[in-house]
């Protein structure tokens, strides 16, 4: 099998409602997608966010064999494709050809799944413009909960009043068994990030997403450190195994959660996963993104094993979007959606998803 062509399409979705994490309004939705041909006939589709140079990528995967899929991974990151967010794409999209060349899905090219119905968490609950917003927010995780869903998560790191707030009223509204993570999406220095954890403490947080700068370590640890009893989560815009070093090896979270299309697609996703493993760190992979990159968090983390297996396992927990976006939701031509707080992995060959060209084209802004 050899590669014989390659598109890229960059893609937008205009929301019909913006809404807010700590850091930005939110008034689209993008992603960079590759398509990738074979002297076979096949195709494969993957899912960067970084902008891929496409008569370059052309030049480097022609007549290349899927199937060669790590050497090519180090071959574009030693010839200055620094940009692990757009090898993801090609990574991907590399895994998708070599499971329809076999007729077998991905997650058993990596080596079998641990369970093909993973329980998911509502990721959602973001600020928005409109009165009464706690109310919005309660009647929002209501409906999760009434939807199916074990386990919700709400943005934080928007202050110390917004965030006890909400957060205590909406453990009140949904009880004390919904498992309820809060994201801070990287929003307070470490004595803030600290302040506000003491005291959304009282209403049980699960993890504690971000609550500092990305790729600090040492601050990571002393928020963690001043929290004990309460999960830090980070690591869902790192990009490649060096990136996650020191987080990891000094034990900055307690959760790590890897973004399969920033990451560095299924190669090297199975290398931080290794890592993790290895320190006795749980990985709980970052989804938010298409229809595409929906399907690879779901094959990866179908091979993720409970870390200790046992009869009351730490769960699985994919992060399922639930905010409004058609790159999600038509991208597909079968949608992958959570049904009674579960989702199913794609069990035909690759991906397993079949992408519905006329939605591509009415998204892409090339
Ligand atoms: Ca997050």
């Amino acid at each position: 099998m050899k590669i014989t062509d390659v598109h890229c399409h960059h893609l937008s979705y205009p929301l019909q409602e913006p809404f807010a994490n700590s850091r930005q309004w939110v008034h689209e939705r993008t992603a960079h997608v590759i398509e990738i041909h074979t002297d076979n006939g096949l195709v494969g589709w993957g899912e960067g966010t970084a902008a891929i140079a496409v008569d370059a990528i052309k030049a480097h995967l022609f007549g290349r064999d899927p199937f060669d899929s790590r050497r090519i991974w180090v071959d574009l990151a030693d010839q200055g494709w620094g940009n692990v967010a757009a090898i993801s794409a090609v990574d991907i999209a590399l895994w998708d050809l070599q499971g329809k060349a076999v007729g077998r899905p991905i997650y058993q090219l990596l080596g079998g799944a641990s369970r093909l119905k993973i329980p998911a968490y509502a990721s959602g609950l973001f600020r928005r413009q409109r009165p009464h917003n706690t109310k919005a927010l309660t009647d929002e995780a209501q409906g999760y909960v009434d939807a199916g869903f074990g386990a919700i998560k709400m943005k934080v790191g928007l202050g110390r009043h917004y965030d006890v707030t909400n957060v205590a009223a909406i453990r009140q509204a949904v009880g004390d068994q919904i498992l309820f993570a809060v994201d801070a999406n990287c929003g307070y220095d470490v004595g803030t990030a600290i302040d506000v954890g003491r005291r959304l403490a009282d209403y049980d947080p699960y993890w504690y997403e971000e609550p500092v700068a990305k790729n600090d370590v040492a601050g990571n640890i002393e928020v963690r450190l001043a929290l004990p009893g309460l999960r830090i989560a980070g690591g869902e815009q790192l990009q490649g195994l060096s990136a996650y070093r020191d987080l990891i090896s000094q034990r900055a979270f307690d959760i790590v959660q890897p973004d399969i299309s920033i990451a560095g697609g299924f190669t090297e996703c199975q290398r931080i996963e290794a890592l993790a493993q290895a320190h006795g760190l749980r990985v709980l992979p970052h989804m938010w993104g298409t229809a595409i990159r929906l399907a690879a968090t779901a094959h990866w983390q179908a091979t993720i094993p409970d870390d200790p297996e046992g009869l009351c396992p730490q769960p699985s927990l994919f992060e399922f979007d639930m905010t409004e976006n058609g790159l999600r939701t038509e991208l597909a031509c079968e949608p992958i959606l959570a049904t009674d707080g579960f989702v199913s992995v794609p069990e035909a060959p690759g991906l397993g998803i079949e992408i519905d060209r006329k939605v591509l084209e009415r998204y892409s802004i090339n």
